[in-house]
């Protein structure tokens, strides 16, 4: 499988760029990991909108659903110019019923549920979840294929169960949104050198970061990761691919 960054940014994005989103492909199934603002616009650098088969929203912050409302358009518009195509299938939790049901709209998308215990076969992937720590619900997520994985670790502060969720992973893609003077100050997410411990104690292959803050120097929250894990670590740039 093969997986590229749309876009790395947390909260909103930096001009011409987009919040942290994924393409994650195999056997010609395309999979869209979050769509906040700015990723359907990046997106097309990579895929005609029309070849999204499957859309997967770790939560509800609009970091990661503000480009939704604009992909449900993308299809309305496609079927008025007489381009017939199935609901595109978007995956979410449950636990906000009002967002949830954002997720179907007309006959062009269909929201479908996801719960923490249960394992869905989307296209060509197993897809596994684990609840995170953030102010409101979020999944973590691992995308497998045979003997292969990607975990993404959504948005998260540290939570012990996310080490065995990634564990053995060959690319973990871990949120790394702090400073380390912010380490414990602001919840709900991690800093680097937690990206770093999560991929060490896991025992991951490889580790990219992403849901970078805008200000002040990024290379600094890698520094802080790879001080930690041994391992390949980079931050997440957009349109390159990973091959797993
Ligand atoms: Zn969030």
């Amino acid at each position: 499988m093969k997986i590229t960054p749309i876009g790395i940014w947390g909260g909103y994005p930096k001009a011409n760029s987009a919040t942290s989103s994924f393409l994650i492909e195999h056997d010609g199934f395309h999979c869209l990991i979050d769509c906040g603002s700015g990723v359907l616009s990046s997106l097309q650098n990579y895929l005609p909108l029309e070849k999204l088969d499957a859309v997967v929203i770790s939560h509800y912050h609009a970091d990661h659903i503000a480009d939704l409302g604009s992909l449900q358009f993308s299809r309305i518009i496609n079927f008025y110019l007489g381009n017939q195509a199935p609901p595109l299938p978007i995956y979410g939790h449950m636990e906000d019923q009002e967002n949830f049901e954002k997720l179907s709209y007309q006959d062009q998308t269909m929201g479908i549920g996801i719960t923490e215990d249960r394992v869905v076969q989307i296209g060509p992937f197993d897809v596994s979840f684990c609840r995170t720590i953030h102010p409101v619900y979020c999944l973590a997520m691992k995308f497998t294929v045979g003997d292969r994985s990607i975990a993404l670790t959504a948005d998260t502060e540290w939570r012990d169960e996310l080490v065995d969720f990634a564990r053995g992973t060959d690319l973990l893609i871990s949120e790394a949104n702090l400073y380390e003077e912010h380490l414990g100050k602001a919840p709900g997410h991690l800093a680097g050198s937690e990206a770093g411990k999560l991929a060490k104690l896991a025992g991951a292959k490889q580790l990219v970061l992403t849901h970078l803050p805008l200000h002040g120097n990024i290379n600094e929250i890698l520094d802080a990761a790879v001080a930690i894990y041994d391992g390949p670590a980079e931050l997440a740039e957009v349109g390159k691919t990973y091959e797993i």
